[in-house]
Parts: C-alpha cells; sequence; structure tokens
C-alpha cells in the first residue's frame, strides 16, 4: 500500500514496515535509528536487516516505521531515497552498538565514494536513550535530525501504529 503525501514524498506499508514487535524490554537503552538506501531492492534489504536485528540477542525490537520515498540532497544526479525508523532496546554502549551498525552496513554491501553518493544501506543513531554525544566518530541526537523529512516523517507515523 502507498500513501502519496505530495509530489515528492511517499509513504510505502509493508509486511515488515510499519510493525509493532514487542512493547517493552528489561534492556537498558531505547534506540532509535534511521535507515536509509537507493541503490538495488532496499526493501528487500531493509528486511534482511530487520531479520539479522531481530536474530541478535543484543537487540530487542520494539517497533518499526513506514517507509518514505523522498528526493536526493546534495548530490542530486541519484534516485530517490528509502528511509525508515526503527525502534530498539540494547545494552550495549554507543559506541559498541555503533561498531554492529558499521558492520552491518558493511554486510549489506555499502559503497562509500563520496559524501551525500548513492548507497545501498546507511545507518544512523537518530536518538540513544537520552545521551548527548559528541565525539569523532559519533554525534547524538544525529545532526540535523529535526529539519530532515526522511527521519521526522517515518518517526510521526511510527508513534501512531
Ligand atoms: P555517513 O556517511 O553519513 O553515514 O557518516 C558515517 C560516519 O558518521 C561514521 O564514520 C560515523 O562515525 C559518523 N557518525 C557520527 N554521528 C553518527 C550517528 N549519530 N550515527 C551514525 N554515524 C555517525
Amino acid at each position: 500500500m502507498k500513501k502519496k503525501l505530495n509530489d515528492n514524498l511517499t509513504l510505502h506499508y509493508t509486511n515488515n514496515f510499519p510493525k509493532k514487535l514487542k512493547s517493552s524490554s528489561n534492556k537498558k537503552y531505547l534506540v532509535t535509528i534511521g535507515i536509509g538506501g537507493n541503490i538495488g531492492n532496499t526493501k528487500k534489504i531493509f528486511d534482511k536487516l530487520l531479520l539479522s536485528l531481530k536474530s541478535n540477542k543484543k537487540f530487542s525490537i520494539l517497533r518499526t516505521s513506514p517507509l518514505l520515498t523522498n528526493p536526493p540532497f546534495g548530490f542530486l544526479e541519484q534516485n530517490d531515497f528509502l528511509n525508515g525508523i526503527i525502534a530498539l532496546k540494547t545494552n550495549l554502549s554507543p559506541n559498541e552498538f555503533l561498531k554492529i551498525m558499521q558492520r552491518l552496513e558493511k554486510r549489506y554491501g555499502r559503497k562509500r565514494s563520496f559524501q551525500d553518493a548513492p548507497r545501498t544501506l546507511d545507518i544512523d543513531i537518530i536518538f540513544f536513550d537520552n545521551k548527548k554525544i559528541n565525539t569523532k566518530k559519533l554525534i547524538v541526537p544525529h545532526k540535523d535530525w529535526a529539519n530532515r523529512e526522511s527521519v521526522i516523517i517515518p518517526l510521526k507515523y511510527m508513534m501512531n501504529i
């Protein structure tokens, strides 16, 4: 199912996005990640990512958002992006968590060629509980999250499921 929001933005409803998986977990930190991609079968890549997060005992997946197609920014000569949000709980530290997300990006074949270039899978840590982090490796909350339609629209629809 699709819902056109305007000329640029369309929401996509699939089997796994949006989905409510758990309402609570004993793990310590509530983490919100943003996922995005615009090369290959992005929906399928998101399904595989969700499956591998679900099968990892370090994570309890709470819910996922519907997916949003939206135009690229920066480098414009590329396909629209598909973006979504996953809310999960974990006991990992932010740096340990980032390392695993970067491993998953690699597993699904991300090629980093230049800034804002097309990508297979991008995983951003949007929020990590109520932590504020500002290191070389990690800025949390993710910078500019509040101005990105690719974050705020899926987030808003995820809250309402
Ligand atoms: P990008 O190409 O936009 O995915 O940026 C990747 C780099 O951003 C990585 O080297 C991370 O160390 C860094 N980074 C800083 N803050 C974050 C964050 N909140 N989530 C993911 N990566 C981050």
